[in-house]
C-alpha cells in the first residue's frame, strides 16, 4: 500500500512538473525560460530557419576555441544592415535567450503583418536585415550550464585546470559565474582600441573573468567577430550584456557624429528606461571607454555602437519576461534608426565587387581601406555613383608558418616556415621547393605552359593557362591553382591539399 501511495505521488509530481514546462513554453520554437546551451541554440535556429525559410538565413562565421560553430542568423529582406550580438560573456548567457526570442517574435510579426510596440515589423524587415550572432562565446556558455564535462579538447581541459587552480582567478566567484572564453580570456577586453591601457582589474593571466589576453584579437571568437564586422556594411552595432540597466553609447564622437549617436541613445532610453552612460548632457572630460567590441566598432568603423546592459546581477531564466520587456522592440528600433541615418553614409567601400563598408567621408573610407584591407584585393570607393578611389589588387609576399598534416591521422609531415605569396585572399607556396619536399620530380613545358610532376606513386599535370590540375585520373579546376610571379611558380594551398591528400594548418598568431 505504502508503495502504491508513493508511486501515485511520484506520478502526480511528474504531471505537475510537466504542466509547468508546457505552460512556460509559449507554444513557440524558443523556450527562453531555460538555460540555452549551444546544442539547444543550434536546434532552435534550425527550426526557425525551417519555419521561416523566406525570412531567415544562417551562416557559420567561425569556430570557437573548442570547435563550436559561431552562428550568424540573418533576419529580413532589406539591404540596410544592423548587427546585434549576445553572450560575449558566458555568465550573461540570457542575452542568447533574448536574441532567439527576438528572432522568433520578429519573424512571426512579419508573417502575421502585426506590430510590436508600434513598430511595423514587415515594413522594417522589407528594408532592413538584422544580422544576429546569438552566442559569441559558445564554449563559455556551455561551461556555465554543463560544467567541465562540456570541454571537448583534452588540451583545453588541461589548460582549464591550470586557470581554475590559479590563485588570481579566485578573486571572482569561480564555476558557474565564469565570464571569459574557455581559455580564460575576456572576449570583451580583447579589442584593439586602447587595449594597451586596459588594466582595470590587474589580472595578467587567464582567469574566469577580466583578463584581456596576451595580445589583442588573439582569440578565435574575436577574429570571427572582427571579420564579420569589417566585411559587412552595418550602420548600427549592438552588443547585449547584463550588468546593470544601462546604455553605453559614448565613444569620443564629436560634432554631427555626436548628435547622431545622442539622438539614437535618447530613443533607446525612452524605449527601455535604461540610463545612458555617460549622461547625455553631461559627458565628463575624463570619460574613458576602451578595449570592448563597441569601442572598437565605433572608433574603427565609425558608426553608432551600443553596449546594452539588460539585467541586474541576481536573476535566472525564470525572470525572462521581465528582462525581455525592454529588449522586445529594441532590434526594430535599431532597424528604424539605421534607415534614418543611412543617407549620411554615402561613401561605399567595395571589395572584389562586394559592398563591405559605408562611411560619411572619403577620408574615413581611405583610413579603413589602408588599415583593414590587404593589397591583393581590388578596392573601389564610390560616392553618388562616381568612382572616387580605385586600387587593383596585386600579389604580395608574406612570411607564413604552416603545418602540413596527414589527412585523417593529423600526423605532422612537415613544418613550413618561409615566404609565401598572397593573392585574392589565397596563399601560394613556392612550387619547386614544395614538390621537392614530397620527392616529386618536376618538368616545365614552357610552350605548352604545362607542369608535370612525378614520383613513383603519382603523376600530376598542371596547366598555367587555366589552373586545371590533373592527379593521375582525377581532375579539379581551381581558379588560381598555380600562378607565375617574378619568374617563379607558386601553387595554392588548396591545390597542395588536393594533390598530396594533406591538411595545411596555419601556425600564425
Ligand atoms: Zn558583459
Amino acid at each position: 500500500m505504502k508503495k502504491l501511495i508513493m508511486t501515485c505521488i511520484v506520478v502526480l509530481l511528474f504531471m505537475v512538473i510537466n504542466e509547468v514546462t508546457v505552460a512556460s513554453n509559449n507554444n513557440g520554437i524558443v523556450d527562453p525560460y531555460q538555460p540555452i546551451t549551444y546544442e539547444i541554440m543550434t536546434s532552435n535556429i534550425k527550426e526557425l530557419e525551417k519555419e521561416f525559410p523566406e525570412l531567415i538565413e544562417t551562416e557559420v562565421i567561425g569556430q570557437s576555441a573548442d570547435d563550436r560553430d559561431i552562428i550568424l542568423v540573418k533576419l529580413g529582406k532589406g539591404d540596410t544592415l544592423v548587427h546585434i550580438n549576445g553572450s560575449f560573456h558566458a555568465r550573461e548567457r540570457i542575452t542568447t535567450n533574448i536574441i532567439l526570442k527576438n528572432i522568433e517574435d520578429y519573424a512571426n510579426g512579419y508573417v502575421n503583418n502585426s506590430k510590436i510596440l508600434g513598430y511595423d515589423v514587415k515594413e522594417l524587415l522589407d528594408e532592413v536585415t538584422i544580422f544576429f550572432v546569438p552566442m559569441v562565446n559558445p564554449d563559455g556558455v556551455d561551461y556555465t550550464i554543463l560544467g567541465k564535462e562540456s570541454i571537448k579538447s583534452p588540451l583545453l581541459r588541461e589548460e582549464f585546470d591550470k586557470i581554475v587552480e590559479h590563485p588570481q582567478s579566485t578573486w571572482f566567484t569561480p564555476g558557474l559565474r565564469w565570464k571569459s572564453n574557455i581559455r580564460g580570456i575576456d572576449l570583451n577586453r580583447q579589442w584593439d582600441f586602447g587595449w594597451d591601457e586596459e588594466s582595470r582589474f590587474d589580472i595578467d593571466v587567464p582567469a574566469d573573468a577580466h583578463f584581456k589576453g596576451f595580445e589583442p584579437h588573439s582569440e578565435a571568437e574575436v577574429k570571427a567577430m572582427e571579420k564579420l564586422s569589417i566585411s559587412n556594411p552595418f550602420l548600427i552595432y549592438a552588443a547585449y550584456h547584463t550588468q546593470g540597466l544601462e546604455i553605453y553609447w559614448y565613444k569620443y564622437q564629436q560634432g554631427e557624429d555626436l548628435e547622431e549617436v545622442k539622438d539614437i541613445t535618447r530613443k533607446i532610453s525612452n524605449l527601455t528606461f535604461f540610463r545612458p552612460v555617460p549622461a547625455l548632457n553631461n559627458i565628463p572630460q575624463n570619460f574613458r571607454s576602451f578595449s570592448g567590441y563597441a569601442d572598437w566598432t565605433a572608433v574603427e568603423l565609425k558608426k553608432p555602437s551600443f553596449t546594452m546592459e539588460f539585467a541586474y546581477r541576481q536573476y535566472s531564466e525564470a525572470d525572462f519576461d521581465k528582462i525581455y520587456e525592454p529588449a522586445k522592440a529594441l532590434g526594430l528600433l535599431f532597424a528604424e534608426e539605421a534607415l534614418n541615418i543611412k543617407g549620411n553614409y554615402n561613401v561605399e567601400v567595395i571589395m572584389e565587387g562586394e559592398l563591405i563598408q559605408l562611411f560619411k567621408s572619403y577620408e574615413d573610407g581611405l583610413e579603413f581601406v589602408e588599415k583593414y584591407t590587404t593589397e591583393d584585393m581590388d578596392i573601389q570607393m564610390i560616392k553618388n555613383q562616381e568612382i572616387i578611389y580605385q586600387r587593383i589588387g596585386k600579389p604580395y609576399f608574406d612570411d607564413i608558418k604552416l603545418m602540413i598534416n596527414e589527412k585523417g591521422t593529423g600526423d605532422i609531415m612537415t613544418e613550413y616556415n618561409e615566404e609565401a605569396l598572397r593573392y585574392k585572399g589565397k596563399t601560394f607556396l613556392p612550387l619547386e621547393r614544395l614538390f621537392d619536399n614530397f620527392d616529386m620530380e618536376l618538368h616545365y613545358y614552357k610552350e605548352l605552359k604545362l607542369m608535370v610532376a612525378q614520383n613513383k606513386d603519382n603523376i600530376v599535370v598542371m596547366s598555367l593557362n587555366n589552373g586545371s590540375i590533373y592527379l593521375n585520373h582525377d581532375k579539379i579546376s581551381l581558379d588560381n591553382g598555380i600562378m607565375r610571379y617574378d619568374e617563379k611558380l607558386y601553387i595554392s594551398t588548396e591545390a597542395v591539399e588536393f594533390i598530396f591528400d594533406v591538411e595545411l594548418n596555419s601556425l600564425e598568431d
